[in-house]
């Protein structure tokens, strides 16, 4: 005989139960934002259509090599924002799509898909971030690359238009990028040699991260957040007065390209963007009233040499889908319905009837004609509820006599009017109405 065992019982059995979260940083996009996520993804095939790029989805998973090889070993993304997979040594979730697309073009010889080639891809990354607003550890973005022969200014103010285009489609307005130039192995050496010899008389004013990495990429202070450092930033050496004739040429056909096409830009020279693999334009977007920039991105000419491959220019800019979102539900577009609207609704009463029921609306799944139906109600009185509230012009009601004599009831929704119709006729007839 079993004893009732209450002693052995968890004293706390709430705590027994408590639910699982999603881990921190990470998020479910739920039925009712897939409305909102199906016109961003929408949006951007049609942007990247307009412009001419191809799809590509590079692999999630990369080695951690590509990136501490592309990124640089001391930028934030590779010093603490890589996820590390414990199964394989080396293997780390991408945190970001341009060294994957490099590594991807190189690795298949897409440099044959002809010059230029331009690529987009769309899909999640992953940061070890502190999550905020605007900020998760694992987010989307829709990433837009172009491969070409020559270091060609047009390029950069091709993937600044097609991520502006894109916000603007959605209706996010009042958009401005931030540009800059980094400049190229030829006169960023003398830059960079002004900056240390700067931030080298200033050292004691630095935080303690800069200090560390002062000798190694005095460019990343440029980067730094630190109240001071931003401050020491102000009276820093300016790039621009630091250009070699080549990349200053480059920098003012970029201006001069989105003026035309009378892109807003504020030129700011500080702007470094933190990754070793940008030489020349950098950039980033920023929609008014959100402290957040929901784009970046620069040219690469370097990096496929950088990983080995023979050189080949390339610029490219990134947008943060999360953040174009929270932007979005400020603004004045409201994505309509998805599923396009059921005009039947099929109900039936009995068994035997369910049965037929879900027969028939496969035979329609076959012509195209959207039915709905609720097959999990038993009561005849809650499925026609649930067909008037379902907005549908017809209701097709199958019961045990309909079954039997192989016959359906085909009832207008509006009218109350009905009639019986021989059950291999349903189709066509339905079609007549509908037209
Ligand atoms: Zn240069
Ligand atoms: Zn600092």
């Amino acid at each position: 005989m079993n004893k009732p065992q209450s002693s052995k019982k968890p004293k706390n059995p709430a705590k027994r139960k408590m639910l699982f979260q999603s881990p921190r940083g990470m998020h479910d996009i739920l039925p009712l934002d897939q409305l909102w996520w199906e016109k961003l993804e929408k949006t951007a095939k049609d942007t990247a259509a307009f412009y001419n790029f191809r799809r590509i989805e590079p692999s999630i998973v990369e080695s951690e090599e590509l990136f501490k090889r592309a990124l640089g070993e001391t930028s934030d993304v590779v010093e603490k924002q890589l996820y590390v997979l414990k199964s394989e040594g080396g293997l780390v979730l991408r945190p970001e799509f341009t060294a994957s697309m490099v590594r991807a073009y190189l690795q298949h010889g897409l440099q044959h898909l002809g010059q230029p080639l331009k690529l987009y891809a769309m899909g999640p990354v992953f940061r070890h971030e502190s999550p905020q607003a605007g900020r998760y550890r694992e987010l989307h973005q829709l990433d837009f690359e172009i491969f070409s022969s020559e270091s060609d200014p047009i390029y950069d103010a091709q993937i600044i238009l097609a991520l502006q285009r894109f916000v603007k489609n959605l209706k996010v307005k009042n958009v401005t990028t931030y540009v800059n130039t980094i400049g190229c192995r030829s006169c960023r050496p003398g830059y960079r040699r002004k900056l240390l010899e700067y931030y080298g008389r200033h050292e004691k004013e630095l935080c303690a991260d800069c200090r560390r990495r002062i000798s190694r990429n005095p460019f990343r202070l440029l980067d730094c957040k630190d109240e001071n450092c931003v401050k020491l930033k102000i009276d820093a050496p300016n790039i621009l007065d630091n250009l070699c004739a080549a990349c200053s040429r480059h920098f003012k056909a970029v201006l001069e390209f989105i003026e035309e096409v009378k892109i807003p830009y504020i030129v700011t020279p500080h702007l470094v963007r933190g990754l070793d693999y940008y030489n020349r334009t950098v950039f980033e977007m920023f929609a008014e009233g959100f402290d957040f920039a929901i784009a970046g991105g620069g040219r690469f000419d370097d990096l496929a040499g950088m990983l080995g491959g023979k050189a080949t220019s390339a610029t490219g800019g990134a947008i943060g889908l999360e953040r174009v979102l929270e932007v979005m539900k400020t603004g004045d577009l409201k994505p309509s319905m998805g599923r396009a609207k059921s005009k039947i609704f099929l109900v039936y009463v009995g068994d035997l009837a369910k049965k037929k029921t879900l027969a028939l609306m496969e035979e329609f799944g076959e012509t195209g004609v959207l039915v709905a139906e609720s097959l999990g109600k038993e009561s005849l009185k809650a499925q026609l509820r649930a067909a008037d509230k379902s907005g549908a012009a017809l209701a097709l009601i199958l019961g045990q006599k309909e079954v039997f004599e192989e016959t359906i009831i085909l009832r207008d929704l509006k009218s109350g009017n009905q009639e019986t119709v021989p059950l291999t006729k349903i189709i066509a007839e339905v079609k007549k109405r509908l037209k």
